[in-house]
């Protein structure tokens, strides 16, 4: 490879900059080569042809003496022995600051890991702000690496591939460089699925074949046109570029021949003023196509791009599509920002069409609070990841999450138990409720308690398998230890009932056979079995004092193991429909109406009819709607059970689990699950249990014998019901 001389690049930047002070980028070729000196390439070229190129890159983006000579010199302080001190002692602040930028940026690892990668990506911006044209040099760099990537392992390949087409593409992209994102685009494609890239290739090569005649006949008719009305224009098409083409391909599901903008005609003209007249003539000449034609001057891209856009149909109905612009937007297409970057005494200088540049100018004014970097941080990175959303601590460190995620999400991101006792959240120092979605930039504040615990209805609004894993494994070991303390309190009462104590129970040698017979190998088995209601404590103790049966009571029905019964779901049998033959019965989750509640039906779109209990606060609203449906249960059929939640509010003693499991088992009636909740300090608590019901009556029943129970203040009917 021909070694780019100094020249070269002096006559490159005195073009577009012919009073700039060019001896600097002299002074930095010499400089670089000097440190440079003995260090070869993975390629085994001379390292002096890196920086050379990459300050070739900078030149033909029309940059500046300051950012060329950085481009120069902006390995030297990571790979040679050339000290910051010096390099600003010899090139000035400008230069070392671009070239310092450089080297930070260059450290940074975009790895796997969240954490670290929000963080790396923060310094990055954070760089960025402090001068723009760090990035120019770092894209350049990155650009005129991805161009010699055959040479380094394939671990190497694949690492920086990605990274290029994660963060560097997408950041051309964002400063409008499209030639350059196209490249980085490419490249890593290649590298990372080259057999995907060269199918997309031959495809590219078969369209171009046959569409060959056809665009250069256009472009024909395009010139004729234009010419016979004298306006000036350019004409050129591009074809869709490699990446672009399979992205496109592969998120719309089409084949090469539906790319609607496969190939499109470029008209460049004077005046913003032509470029309407000429898309006037155009759609004299052509058909468009209906909800294609998109004006780009009036309404700029985010990232200043400009042009009218349109699709015709073209002769044997081939669509194809034309760009109408100014040499001036086509500039700023191609280079993007970088185009207009002109820099004064050390300061972003004034530039033409204010209203354009109104973005950057918002970006550099950001870091007048460099150290509240929450301000600009969400304007760009939406559009750089679209499926992640960014907010901050409150001490400003970065979390990464899935969009849509909730400060649940958020919490469990912190820490394990910060999710655990996640009680409230403050989003920008305002309470929101748990379910509120996180947004870019939202500062967030967990607040916790050693009170709060995780609910299952948590699991409807995290999107993290990381804090859904943690909230299932939270209820099941919550679940199971509330089941095994109330097991342990019914084998204690059960057994005073035999005249003994569980404890001596216990050491009893007959108890492993009773055990076994149960399919229980350990004694701490029987809590949670006990808990659960797979077997009874009776069931036990009888076994084992045969002759002992508490005479005074008959022995309750308790499901044997297995046994247990579900909700019915599906088609409700319990309930009649009058005129409404032949539909899907279910009652509502959100009442859970139980036999001989008053019940009223809902005809829904699709779903059948859902019952629901006439007071159920969701029927108000429906009312006297003509989806109403008269309901009523159906007599008899005594062994259908509904699973009934209650919420009971208790002042905390010993032993009041035990009272209330076993007035429940003397109503013949299965508890199916509890849970307990008691605040040690006030000495209050709830125990929410779900029974298995028949009826109203029954359920009043239970109410009524509970509250007999002493410390039992309250009991409420839970409307939801877990299944
Ligand atoms: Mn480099």
């Amino acid at each position: 490879m021909q070694m780019i001389r100094y020249e070269d690049l002096a006559e490159k930047v005195r073009q577009w900059h012919p009073n700039a002070p060019i001896e600097l980028i002299q002074r930095g070729y010499v400089v670089s080569a000097k440190y440079h000196k003995g260090q070869l390439r993975m390629n085994g070229e001379p390292y002096l042809t890196h920086p050379i190129e990459v300050a070739n890159i900078l030149a033909e983006l029309k940059l500046d003496v300051v950012t060329v000579t950085a481009g120069l010199l902006h390995d030297v302080l990571e790979d040679t022995l050339m000290s910051p001190e010096k390099l600003r002692k010899q090139f000035g602040d400008e230069v070392f600051q671009l070239v310092d930028g450089v080297t930070k940026i260059s450290q940074v690892e975009f790895t796997s890991h969240r954490q670290k990668q929000a963080e790396n990506f923060r310094k990055m911006l954070l760089a960025m702000v402090s001068d723009i044209r760090v990035l120019f040099v770092k894209l350049a760099d990155r650009l005129h690496n991805m161009r010699t990537l055959q040479y380094l392992s394939p671990e190497s390949r694949e690492r920086i591939s990605q990274e290029t087409l994660e963060v560097y593409a997408p950041l051309a992209h964002r400063l409008g460089m499209a030639r350059v994102r196209g490249e980085l685009e490419d490249l890593a494609f290649s590298f990372l699925d080259p057999v995907a890239y060269q199918n997309t290739v031959s495809l590219i090569e078969a369209r171009r074949a046959v569409d060959h005649d056809f665009i250069e006949e256009a472009v024909g008719t395009i010139r004729k046109e234009l010419d016979g009305h004298g306006i000036p224009a350019q004409l050129e098409y591009r074809i869709k570029r490699i990446y672009g083409v399979y992205s496109k391909m592969k998120r719309q599901k089409i084949g090469i021949d539906e790319v609607f903008d496969f190939i499109a005609i470029r008209v460049i003209t004077d005046t913003v003023k032509n470029c309407y007249t000429i898309l006037g003539t155009l759609h004299n000449l052509w058909k468009p196509v209906p909800g294609r034609i998109k004006d780009y001057i009036a309404i700029p891209r985010p990232n200043l791009y400009q042009s009218l856009h349109t699709s015709v149909i073209g002769r044997n109905g081939q669509p194809f599509e034309i760009q109408i612009r100014t040499q001036e937007m086509h500039r700023i297409a191609e280079e993007g920002i970088a185009a207009h970057w002109k820099y004064k005494e050390g300061k972003l200088g004034a530039v033409e069409g204010e209203e354009q540049f109104r973005w950057l100018r918002q970006l550099i004014e950001s870091q007048n609070d460099v150290s509240d970097p929450r301000e600009f941080i969400s304007n760009l990175k939406v559009d750089l990841y679209p499926d992640e959303v960014y907010c901050f601590t409150p001490r400003g460190e970065v979390v990464t999450l899935p969009r849509d995620a909730s400060v649940i999400d958020f919490a469990y991101a912190i820490h394990t138990e910060v999710g655990h006792q996640c009680k409230a959240a403050k989003v920008n120092n305002r309470i929101v409720p748990l379910k509120h979605k996180v947004k870019n930039g939202e500062i967030i504040e967990i607040v916790t308690s050693k009170d709060s615990a995780p609910s299952r209805d948590w699991l409807a609004c995290v999107k993290t398998s990381r804090a859904r894993s943690k909230i299932k494994h939270w209820i099941n070991k919550q679940e199971r230890e509330d089941a095994s303390e109330l097991g342990r309190k019914l084998m204690e009462k059960e057994s005073r009932k035999f005249k003994t104590t569980w404890k001596k129970v216990k050491l009893m040698k007959s108890l492993a056979e009773v055990m076994e017979q149960f399919g229980l190998k350990k004694i701490e088995e029987i809590y949670p079995a006990a808990g659960f209601g797979t077997i009874s404590p009776r069931q036990i103790l009888s076994r084992l004092f045969p002759d002992m049966a508490p005479q005074n009571e008959a022995p309750p029905k308790l499901p044997a193991a297995g046994e247990v019964r579900g909700i019915r779901s599906g088609n409700d049998s319990a309930i009649t429909v009058h005129g409404q033959g032949g539909l899907l019965v279910y009652r509502s989750k959100c009442c859970n109406p139980i036999r001989g509640d008053e019940i009223v039906g809902y005809i829904t779109r699709g779903k059948g009819i859902s019952v629901h209990a006439a007071n159920c606060p969701n029927v108000v609203n429906l009312l006297g709607s003509d989806r109403m449906t008269d309901v009523e249960w159906v007599d008899g059929d005594e062994k259908e059970l509904f699973s009934v939640g209650l919420s009971i509010s208790i002042r905390d003693r010993q032993g009041i689990l035990a009272d209330i499991a076993s007035t429940i088992s003397n109503l013949n009636t299965n508890i199916r699950d509890s849970r307990t909740r008691t605040d040690p300090d006030s000495g209050k608590g709830t125990i929410e249990i779900t029974v298995d019901i028949s009826d109203v009556k029954h359920l009043q029943r239970v109410i009524q014998n509970l509250k007999s129970i002493r410390g039992i203040e309250d009991i409420e009917r839970r409307m939801e019901v877990e299944s």
